[in-house]
């Protein structure tokens, strides 16, 4: 089976309904196909101030919702970054291929440090991507299930992959870019403009996995419409209608013509409500779930200390390849 990597931050205490469509519902796909590998990267939490008090919660919240989302930790591998010493290390060297103007490109960089400034950002944040790039070459993934923010990210392992097999022998699997089109970007619902991020600043505009369903429904309706009347899909012209009706077609399976016809002469209200209703049905025993997992922590830490054994094994062959490739001198 093509081996798979992709991973989230346990960056807050819940997941969005952006990480659900753009990352988790593939991973639930994908993992029947795939030999599949899901990360929570907690190395990649650090790279902005963090409570350890909290990061600790946060990083077995992450990880019970992927497992109440139908990720399958006897299947798939499931574990946490930090477990696996191989993510850092194997970053290290390609710290030392990446270029600073290449690093410097980065917009999620600039994205993330355009309002306080780059003086205020640590160099960990500035080097995430490398970090991101070790995550995935660590094991041989051909498949990257990500959502449309992560693809200057990926393009970036595969230049690293590409570059380091060409100075040292081949040594690196280069692997592909697959972003869903449709789903690949949520949109927050008080800012359609920018995405739904975890970090995000419109606490309206979020809807959380583990929110209580009568709070997803009120964040929905209050959601931030277009001028106008007509439910449209038209995301120039109507964000706010058209970010709603994405995540009322993947929810549903409905397809966005299938929407757009029977909206016909229906008002936002009808729409909102409906999404809502949708929603709520899709996350609840998610929710319920996930809540159920975390009330035996121990359980759920014994699960991923397996998983970590597992990803080990791969990861360490890996990195035990790469410092022969650079020349380091082997412990005798
Ligand atoms: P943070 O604000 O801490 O960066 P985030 O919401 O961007 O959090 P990440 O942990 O960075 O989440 O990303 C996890 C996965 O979710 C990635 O595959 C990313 O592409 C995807 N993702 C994040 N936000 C969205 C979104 N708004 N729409 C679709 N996919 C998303
Ligand atoms: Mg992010």
């Amino acid at each position: 089976k093509p081996r798979l990597f992709s991973g989230m931050q346990p960056s807050a205490n819940s997941l969005h309904i952006g990480n659900y469509i753009g990352a988790l519902l593939q991973w639930r796909e994908l993992q029947t196909t795939h030999d599949a590998i899901f990360c929570v990267v907690d190395l990649h939490a650090i790279t902005v101030p963090q409570d350890p008090a909290a990061l600790r919660a946060q990083t077995r919240r992450t990880a019970a919702q992927y497992i109440a989302a139908g990720i399958d930790p006897a299947r798939s591998t499931l574990f946490v970054q930090s477990h696996v010493a191989a993510h850092p290390q194997l970053a290290w060297v390609l710290n030392t291929i990446t270029g600073f103007g290449e690093a410097s490109r980065m917009t999620q960089f600039k994205d993330k440090t355009a309002k306080q400034g780059t003086e205020a950002a640590s160099v960990g944040l500035f080097t995430y991507p490398v970090l991101q790039a070790a995550d995935v070459l660590l094991y041989d993934a051909v498949v990257v299930p990500v959502g449309e923010d992560q693809r200057q990210h990926i393009e970036l392992t595969r230049d690293l992959a590409q570059r380091f097999n060409s100075r040292f022998g081949t040594t690196f699997v280069v692997p592909e870019v697959s972003i869903l089109k449709e789903t690949a970007k949520i949109y927050d619902l008080q800012n359609p403009a920018s995405k739904m991020s975890k970090s995000g600043e419109t606490p309206a505009g979020i809807i959380w996995l583990l929110d209580e369903p009568a709070v997803t429904a009120k964040k929905i309706r209050s959601a931030v419409t277009d001028t106008g009347r007509e439910v449209v899909y038209d995301p120039e012209g109507k964000p706010g209608v058209s970010n709603l009706l994405t995540i009322l077609s993947v929810v549903t399976g409905a397809s966005l013509d299938a929407l757009a016809a029977q909206y016909d002469g229906r008002g936002y209200g009808d729409l909102k409500k409906d999404v809502a209703d949708a929603v709520v049905a899709e996350f609840e025993p998610i929710r319920t779930r996930a809540l159920e997992l975390l009330d035996d922590p121990a359980e759920l830490d014994r699960v991923l200390a397996g998983n970590a054994d597992r990803a080990a094994e791969i990861a360490d062959a890996t990195l035990a390849r790469v410092y022969d490739r650079v020349g380091f001198l082997p412990r005798a």
